[in-house]
């Protein structure tokens, strides 16, 4: 949806009969050609998201595009997608690290300056034990994160998959886990634009479903460890 943006890469079924990576192709479309029809932004967990460029629906009306606008190989869309998913998720765990902390330090914060009945929060035990499971949560991510670092600069993407995946369920979840009980600690306040919680809550539990939902890379990661236990055939 913004101003800036000139061409849409549409991938679609360009056959469906071959091989299940092998059906999909990329194209780069302009949006000022006939046929293409934004219909309407539309908004993310309730927010307007234009401030990030904003989602679009788009109709794709008898649109043709010289055989040039492929993008990478016909019917090799899935390859390229693939290769820019690897990267893509392991940035979005880190910018998950930096909201849990940004969220963990506003909790703590706000923890010593408000006295509900008379009492600082961070006094509360119940308190202290979100402290503790939010900075333990924290540390088990970034250090998935680490590894899976390191392997994708020294075994390549595809070495990295398990991780990959784990990563892409793990930070998530731990960020919505932090980010929420800071909300909870800042009371009605979390829930307004007065902190970043309320958007950074969004943006995690958004991340849950962007770039593959929760289920499917636990069912590719699954698939992958089952597989080390499978026993060759005996001829
Ligand atoms: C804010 C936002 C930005 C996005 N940006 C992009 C983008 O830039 N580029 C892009 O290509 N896409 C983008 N997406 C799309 C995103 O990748 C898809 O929404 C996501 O992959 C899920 O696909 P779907 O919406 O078709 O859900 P579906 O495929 O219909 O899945 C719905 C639900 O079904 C369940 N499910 C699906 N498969 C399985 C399974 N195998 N086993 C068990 N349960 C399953 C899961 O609970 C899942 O959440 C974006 C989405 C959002 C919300």
């Amino acid at each position: 949806m913004s101003p800036r943006c000139k061409v849409a890469i549409v991938m679609g079924k360009s056959d469906e009969g071959g091989e299940p990576h092998r059906q999909q192709s990329m194209v780069v479309v302009p949006l000022e050609i006939p046929g293409v029809i934004v219909q309407r932004s539309t908004s993310v967990f309730g927010y307007d998201d234009s401030g990030h460029g904003g989602h679009a629906e788009i109709v794709y009306r008898n649109v043709r595009v010289p055989r040039e606008n492929l993008l990478g190989e016909l019917h090799g869309g899935f390859a390229v997608a693939q290769a820019r998913l690897g990267p893509g998720r392991i940035h979005h765990a880190m910018r998950l690290i930096g909201m849990a902390e940004r969220a963990f330090e506003l909790m703590c914060q706000r923890s010593l300056v408000r006295f509900p009945f008379g009492r600082a929060i961070a006094e509360q035990g119940v308190f202290r034990d979100w402290v503790a499971d939010a900075r333990i949560r924290i540390e088990q991510v970034r250090l998935l994160v680490l590894k899976t670092a390191w392997l994708m600069d020294t075994v390549g993407n595809r070495g990295a998959a398990t991780e990959i995946s784990a990563i892409k369920v793990a930070a998530p979840a731990m960020a919505t886990w932090v980010i929420d009980h800071a909300i909870q600690v800042h009371g009605g306040m979390g829930f307004s634009q007065d902190t970043p919680l309320a958007e950074m809550y969004e943006q995690a539990r958004m991340l849950r479903i962007a770039d593959g939902p929760d289920e499917v890379h636990k069912m590719a990661l699954a698939r992958r460890e089952i597989n080390r236990f499978r026993v060759a055939p005996t001829t």
